[in-house]
């Protein structure tokens, strides 16, 4: 039996309400499950803790993120980047992976979509490199290095592998951005190398952008810079149906970091009908995550049941609004720790 110390962080928006349907799925697994245990520990962090604490992210929140083996992260308001920008940076949170697929019942823009999106995750514009030149002028700076490009570039290839597909295209603007985008190119084929059995093509990120709409099962891995990750792996979330569906993962050579792509959606906060499907699946990526670190098999087997109930979910039309049903949060929630409980416990 393995007990995982797991941090949530419950945020802002539609955070608290995702995070208490995360927080009923585990405790449901750790009393069902007798080879599973989880300590669960709540973290304030984001704009409610900016006024209570006066802080964003709170040392007692930090603490106890530091002290878990990884954390599921609901999203943060208006102080998003004193928070996810800290904590991808303490930890060295290096690739930002963005699975984007389609599900049955789902409607959809287009049908037969299974990518990823493997986007760099600490350079790019995102350093914040900032600064006026005279009053009316902004300069911003771009960071890109051949170490974060191999990174980033190695983990793109080594997933690809394990895929039945075995592409990777990597995205970039090398006609305009010639010395950087030049570099990352670079580094990726020549990582490329090393993985003579996967399929590699080159696309410029506004073709990409194009291809996504009118041709995207072309594409298997997507691995490109961090900017054109973000904007790439939300159009991707949208054409396989919901925001409300998609997770993401932040992953460092020690820790990690699960969360929904979505952003707080105060428009929808506190009505019990924002979909926790996009959380559940964060949480799917986290056990897979814990799997292949702990080569624990149980956690794997859990995180294939977690997939396996998104779909039988989605099979008997049992949905929420945002996708054409009319269940609310806890009501979806609760069918879906049923299905995963028809699935049984190891
Ligand atoms: P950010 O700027 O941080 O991305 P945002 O609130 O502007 O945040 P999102 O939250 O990413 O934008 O999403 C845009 C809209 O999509 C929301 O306003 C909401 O209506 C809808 N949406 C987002 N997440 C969900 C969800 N889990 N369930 C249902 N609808 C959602």
């Amino acid at each position: 039996m393995t007990t995982y110390r797991i941090s949530l962080l419950v945020g802002d928006g539609i955070g608290p309400e995702l995070s208490e349907c995360v927080n009923r799925l585990l405790i449901n697994i750790h009393d069902k499950s007798s080879s599973l245990k989880f300590e669960i520990q709540k973290v304030e962090a984001g704009d409610n803790a900016l006024l209570k604490f006066n802080s964003a992210l709170p040392e007692t929140s930090f603490s106890t993120i530091k002290d878990s083996q990884a954390c599921l992260k609901s999203p943060v308001g208006e102080s998003a980047a004193d928070v996810v920008l800290v904590l991808r940076r303490y930890f060295k949170l290096f690739a930002n992976i963005r699975p984007s697929k389609n599900y049955p019942n789902i409607p959809a823009i287009s049908k037969n979509v299974d990518l990823i999106t493997v986007r760099e995750n600490t350079e790019d514009l995102y350093v914040g490199w900032e600064f006026f030149s005279d009053e009316d002028t902004v300069i911003s700076l771009r960071k890109t290095s051949r170490e974060a490009s191999r990174k980033i570039s190695e983990y793109g290839f080594k997933l690809a592998s394990k895929r039945a597909n075995k592409k990777v295209t990597i995205v970039h603007k090398s006609n305009v951005l010639r010395k950087s985008d030049r570099l990352f190119i670079d580094t990726a084929k020549e990582t490329s190398k090393q993985f003579p059995d996967i399929d590699v093509e080159e696309m410029y990120v506004d073709a990409c952008s194009m291809e996504l709409v009118r041709n995207p099962n072309r594409f298997d891995i997507i691995l490109t810079t961090n900017l054109f990750g973000d904007i790439i792996s939300d159009e991707a979330a949208q054409i396989t149906g919901s925001i409300g569906l998609a997770p993401a993962a932040n992953i460092g050579d020690k820790f990690a970091m699960f969360e929904p792509v979505h952003g707080a959606a105060f428009d929808i906060a506190g009505k019990n009908i924002a979909n926790p499907t996009s959380f559940i699946l964060a949480l799917k990526m986290m056990f897979e995550w814990l799997g292949e670190k702990y080569n624990d098999k149980s956690i794997l087997n859990q995180s294939i049941k977690i997939d396996k109930a998104v779909d039988k979910i989605f099979t008997n039309n049992i949905k929420t609004k945002d996708i054409g049903g009319n269940l609310s949060t806890f009501e979806f929630n609760k069918k879906f720790i049923e299905i995963l409980d028809q699935l049984g416990y190891e």
